[in-house]
């Protein structure tokens, strides 16, 4: 069993009353490793030594461009690390590991866009309406990063938020998730290799409360970067009434898959397998409300019945697996209670809506279709973070606008059609952060990512996410050869 350590200050330890807790793996549903249960002091700790690394010693005295180094060299090491990282995250979370060794290594492209990026964070030059008055702007870090990530894909929510912060110049303190802290624990390992000064970067692992309630109201936190659910967002925002920290909120979603008769039809069932039954369901962009347009409903239906029935579901670690189990026991319980809550509704099963025979360690849950006449239909409203699609028919374009904005989220959205005009003035309707055309759930460091309403505010990646984590200082200078006037004496 692995017995995993904070990492504060550069240095591996437990927490300071010993606490631990046990992390299970969700193929198994047995207990594999285990972390400490980071309390008040520890969180403390961290987060002054993030203070001490951001004015003292070598960080701030680094050059813009030592700072890129040392992110290059953390990316060198996180894809070295890449099929480890990727093995222990996929025994943690369940999560296959075709797509954990795959996104581990993609991870490092976001610290290597970072790198690139951290000399290239300017201010501007004003044309100032005085005289003998030259005044600039320059981006400053904002100060200590708490950066909060959930599960389910933890090493890349954690590079979307250090990234940019180390780039601009912050420090960080990671809280990793309680159900799933391994990745980061080991990730941790990597970072003490790269030579960054000690407080540049700090990890502590445990539960909301104390652990995460004590990063976010801490009066030394400048900035908090969330990703996690709305209700947590919510404590988040009141915890930082404390601080008065300014916070990114990356949250849930509902997003959208409209799809037009005109449409190529393998292109929009593939989009709406992979954005509804890729990494079980268990995505903030699953396109889990699928709106099909009459013509080709039916077709449709049939379709993705069809593809979710020949999933292969097992063993995540297996190569020839395509999905693994749900992260969590309660995560499970409650997608079957929404389900079947739904099919009393009225919704129709098509397929699934059960566990899968023969696998009954572990968290596993088939692939499921529902038939849903309107969205008062609850699969259809609430976020379900699992493999479940909820298909509803249109006729009209306006109407497949009005059913995919009548939505709380907007965070992702998906367009199938072949007609170049539409999806012009589909994507302007819709109110999303992403828009995906005939393509689903693409991602990259370059393309900013983020939610509109209750999906959250703030964007990761891309240039956008600097400003995230910078704020301005404005220098004006006297450039006269005359001392500055008395402001009492009037000319
Ligand atoms: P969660 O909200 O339960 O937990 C997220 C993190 O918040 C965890 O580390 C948790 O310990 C911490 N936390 C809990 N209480 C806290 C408190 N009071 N103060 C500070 N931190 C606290 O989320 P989850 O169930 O682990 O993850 C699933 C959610 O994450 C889904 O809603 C999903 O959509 C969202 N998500 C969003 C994105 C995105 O980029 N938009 C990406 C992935 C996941």
């Amino acid at each position: 069993m692995n017995d995993y350590q904070l990492y504060i200050d550069s240095e591996f330890c437990e927490s300071s009353d010993g606490g631990r807790f046990d992390t299970v793996n969700p193929a198994t549903g047995e207990v594999w490793a285990s972390a400490p249960a980071a309390t008040e002091a520890d969180v403390d700790r961290a987060v002054r030594a993030a203070r001490r690394a951001l004015v003292e010693g070598e960080w701030p005295t680094l050059t813009a461009t030592q700072r890129g180094r040392l992110l290059s060299r953390l990316a060198d090491l996180v894809a070295d690390a890449a099929h480890h990282l990727g093995e222990v995250e996929t025994t943690d979370s369940g999560k296959l590991a075709a797509e954990t060794r795959a996104q581990s290594a993609y991870v490092a492209d976001y610290y290597r866009y970072y790198a690139g990026l951290a000399d290239k964070i300017q201010g501007d030059t004003l044309p100032i309406d005085k005289p003998d008055l030259h005044v600039f702007t320059t981006r400053e870090p904002v100060g200590v990063v708490a950066a909060i990530v959930p599960w389910n894909a933890e090493m890349f929510l954690t590079a979307t938020k250090i990234g940019p912060a180390l780039a601009a110049g912050n420090t960080v303190v990671i809280k990793a998730s309680e159900e799933a802290p391994a990745p980061l624990l080991e990730f941790a390992r990597v970072v003490d290799q790269v030579g960054f000064p000690p407080g540049v970067v700090n990890l502590v692992t445990g539960f909301g409360e104390p652990c995460g309630r004590a990063l976010t109201s801490h009066p030394m936190v400048d900035k908090v970067a969330f990703t996690g659910g709305v209700d947590t967002a919510r404590h988040v925002v009141a915890n930082t009434a404390h601080n008065l920290a300014p916070v990114t909120l990356e949250l849930g979603g509902k997003s959208p898959i409209l799809v037009f008769d005109d449409a190529d039809f393998d292109g929009a069932v593939n989009g709406a397998v992979a954005g509804n039954f890729g990494a079980s369901g268990q995505s903030c962009v699953a396109g889990s409300r699928v709106f099909v347009q009459s013509g080709v409903h039916e077709r449709f239906v049939d379709e993705v019945v069809r593809r979710a029935e020949a999933i292969r579901i097992g063993d995540p670690l297996a190569d020839d697996t395509q999905m693994g189990p749900l992260a969590t026991r309660a995560q499970r319980d409650r997608i079957e209670a929404v389900v079947a809550e739904s099919v009393d509704q009225g919704a129709t099963l098509h397929t699934g809506g059960c566990r899968p025979e023969g696998l009954d360690a572990g968290w596993y849950y088939r692939p499921t279709v529902l038939g849903c006449a309107d969205q008062d239909v609850r699969s259809t409203r609430v976020e379900l973070f699992g493999p479940v699609m909820s298909v509803l028919r249109f006729d009209t374009e306006d109407e497949a606008v009005a059913l995919a904005n009548d939505t709380e989220f907007g965070l992702g959205a998906g367009i199938f059609t072949r007609d170049v005009s539409r999806v012009h003035r589909v994507a302007r309707a819709i109110r999303s952060g992403i828009v995906w055309v005939n393509t689903y759930r693409a991602i990259s460091p370059i393309a900013p990512f983020g939610g509109f309403g209750n999906s959250g505010s703030g964007r990761e990646a891309g240039v956008d996410a600097i400003h995230e984590f910078t704020t301005t200082k404005t220098v004006w200078i006297n450039t006269s050869t005359e001392p500055m006037s008395n402001p009492f004496t009037i000319r």
